[in-house]
């Protein structure tokens, strides 16, 4: 089992960002409102994310290091609904494969917890009590200990960390109410206290992009027959190299499109005649029904039925705004 898991690795575990990814997302399924990521060494010598959510029944914990253990999908609608973030059932394994990762949780506040963790050639489980409160840790220790060659393909600390934050800001951005804090070797990266109201999540905007995005960022919000965009989308007054300041969510998720980032790239270009690329935190509600998000579950691609309307929302959402604000 753990060569096979070893394999499934390979599409889920690139890098401790890749971790991070998953165990936030399944904190996030669980219904947590608090999650707390600690990391040593860029992420490649400890990961460990806390959060307080349901938790995992003993009975659950040890099949939850086993592939296609997944809890989430009950029927088709589900699927076509999305209406979780993680749906493979397999993270889980394929990390511990490659790493040594402890699962600890209690699903109430008795403090009476469990742990289990996985070894040897065959993946064994090993299950022991553990005090916790409601809620999971997972602790992640040595990335690619039993896989060298993949451990080679890891950069500098600084680099991976860089990776690392960046999923912990994509997530914050797309969960205001949750709180969420980062530390790094023993030190106190980020600390974002959950909060929904429109000047709190105006906070977390300044606090995860900079005082200088919200600064400068036009705010928009607009709905026409059913698709809704909303966010902020910076002036050319907001000088930092901005590449990584490009935040595009669908229906919630984090994502990476060539169609959005055209649409917002030649509304951006018509009206301030802008080369660089612009800064964004846009957000588009559209149907679920009308997208498809698990093109690549790790690839943050996503599908619309009709891309050419969805383009023309964008452009003309943005176009509108922008123009509103020009000189
Ligand atoms: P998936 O998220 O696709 O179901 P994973 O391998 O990521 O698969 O997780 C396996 C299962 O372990 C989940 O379905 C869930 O039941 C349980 N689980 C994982 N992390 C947590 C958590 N932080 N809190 C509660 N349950 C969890
Ligand atoms: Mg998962």
């Amino acid at each position: 089992p753990r060569l096979a898991n070893q394999i499934a690795a390979g599409e889920v575990v690139e890098r401790p960002s890749s971790v991070i990814k998953e165990l936030l997302e399944n904190s996030l399924d669980a219904g947590a409102t608090r999650l707390e990521v600690d990391v040593e060494d860029g992420g490649v010598k400890l990961m460990r994310v806390r959060d307080n959510g349901s938790g995992i029944d003993k009975e659950d914990l040890a099949m939850a290091l086993s592939r296609h253990a997944t809890s989430k999908i009950t029927d088709l609608d589900d699927l076509e609904a999305v209406a979780t973030l993680g749906f493979r059932g397999e993270a889980l394994a394929s990390i511990s494969s490659v790493a040594r990762l402890a699962l600890t949780s209690a699903t109430d506040e008795s403090g009476a917890g469990w742990q289990v963790t996985a070894a040897g050639r065959d993946m064994e489980t090993e299950m022991a009590p553990a005090p916790h409160p409601q809620g999971a840790t997972v602790e992640v220790r040595d990335l690619f200990f039993n896989t060298p060659a993949r451990r080679k393909f890891l950069r500098t600390e600084k680099t991976e960390f860089n990776h690392l934050e960046d999923v912990v800001k994509r997530l914050a951005l797309s969960r205001y109410d949750v709180t969420f804090s980062l530390r790094h070797n023993g030190r106190a990266i980020h600390n974002w206290r959950g909060a929904a109201s429109q000047p709190e999540r105006e906070r977390r905007v300044a606090q995860v992009c900079g005082p200088a995005f919200m600064d400068n960022a036009v705010h928009l919000d607009i709905e026409r027959s059913g698709l809704r965009l909303w966010g902020w989308v910076a002036l050319p007054t907001f000088s930092r190299s901005q590449a990584d300041l490009q935040h595009f969510y669908v229906n919630g998720r984090s994502i990476r499109d060539k169609l959005v980032s055209h649409a917002v790239r030649q509304a951006y270009q018509d009206v301030l005649y802008h080369g660089r690329h612009p800064a964004f935190v846009l957000y588009l509600e559209v149907d679920p029904a009308t997208v498809d998000v698990n093109v690549h579950p790790t690839k943050h691609e996503v599908r619309f039925r009709d891309g050419r309307t969805v383009h023309n929302f964008i452009f003309s959402s943005l176009h509108h705004a922008l123009a509103e604000v020009s000189p």
